[in-house]
Order: structure tokens, then C-alpha cells, then sequence
């Protein structure tokens, strides 16, 4: 096992912050926007680093069977193939939404429901911080597709 590189071409975490500094806005409870969620920033960018480290043990395990052309090695390294096609299909739209909710941290829009516009309770989001619904427009959402088949 051999540890990958940190993904270098990753677009730059740091945005400059838009948000205006209030030195006395303490009396009023108020939510900042930006920077609300540090450790969920920390499982997306820790999962996405898993992801393309698993796509790539993926590859080797893949060419390493295809090394042996025994016959039964090969029935098994279609299979391999196959589903190492399927794994790659599901983290490459995983990865996708992990960027997104990275960019939403970026703008200060993660957290909040896209259908709703409410808050995403905590802790949905760390169960789940790829999620842009709240559970209950999540359950909507659900029961609109089986509605609509
Ligand atoms: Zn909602």
C-alpha cells in the first residue's frame, strides 16, 4: 500500500472572505456565515482523498490480474473490471458532489436547504455532508420520484 500525493490540481480552498467584520454584534446571537462547518470540510476533503486513493489501488489491482492470463483469472478479471467500472461511476459522481459542497463552503451557501432555504441540522450534515436537502425536502423529494416512477 502506498500512499498517494495529496490531489495537486484541487481548486484552491481559500476564498477571500466576503463577509464584513462587525466588532460589535456580540448582543445579538447572530450565525456567522462563513466557516460554520470546519470539521465537515475536513470529512469531505479526508473522503475525497480516499476516493482517488481507492480509484487508483483499483487500477493496480486490475492490471496486476490481467498479469495472470489463467483462464479462471480471466472470467474473474472481467468481473474485476466490471465492477471496478461501476466503483468508479459511483466515486466519480460522489467525488462530484463532494466538490460541490466544497464550493457551496466556499460561498457560504453549505448547510442551507436547497428547497427550503432552511438549515440543514448539524447533524444530518455529518452524517451526510454531501446532502443539499433538509430530511424533510429530502423525503418530499423521494416520494415525488417513486410518484413519478
Ligand atoms: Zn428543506
Amino acid at each position: 500500500m502506498k500512499a498517494r500525493s495529496p490531489h495537486k490540481d484541487a481548486p484552491s480552498t481559500k476564498s477571500p472572505r466576503a463577509v464584513p467584520a462587525e466588532s460589535s454584534a456580540n448582543k445579538r446571537k447572530t450565525t456567522p456565515k462563513k466557516a460554520k462547518y470546519p470539521d465537515i470540510r475536513r470529512d469531505l476533503e479526508r473522503q475525497r482523498t480516499a476516493i482517488l486513493n481507492e480509484a487508483g489501488d483499483v487500477l493496480t489491482h486490475r492490471e496486476n490480474l490481467e498479469a495472470f492470463p489463467d483462464v479462471s483469472d480471466q472470467a474473474s478479471a472481467e468481473v474485476d473490471q466490471n465492477f471496478s467500472m461501476r466503483i468508479r461511476d459511483r466515486e466519480r459522481k460522489l467525488l462530484k458532489k463532494i466538490d460541490e459542497a466544497l464550493e457551496r463552503m466556499n460561498v457560504a451557501t453549505y448547510g442551507i436547504c436547497e428547497r427550503c432555504s432552511g438549515d440543514i441540522p448539524y447533524k444530518r450534515l455529518k452524517a451526510r455532508p454531501v446532502t443539499t436537502l433538509c430530511i424533510e425536502c429530502k423525503t418530499l423529494q423521494e416520494q415525488e420520484e417513486q410518484a413519478r416512477g
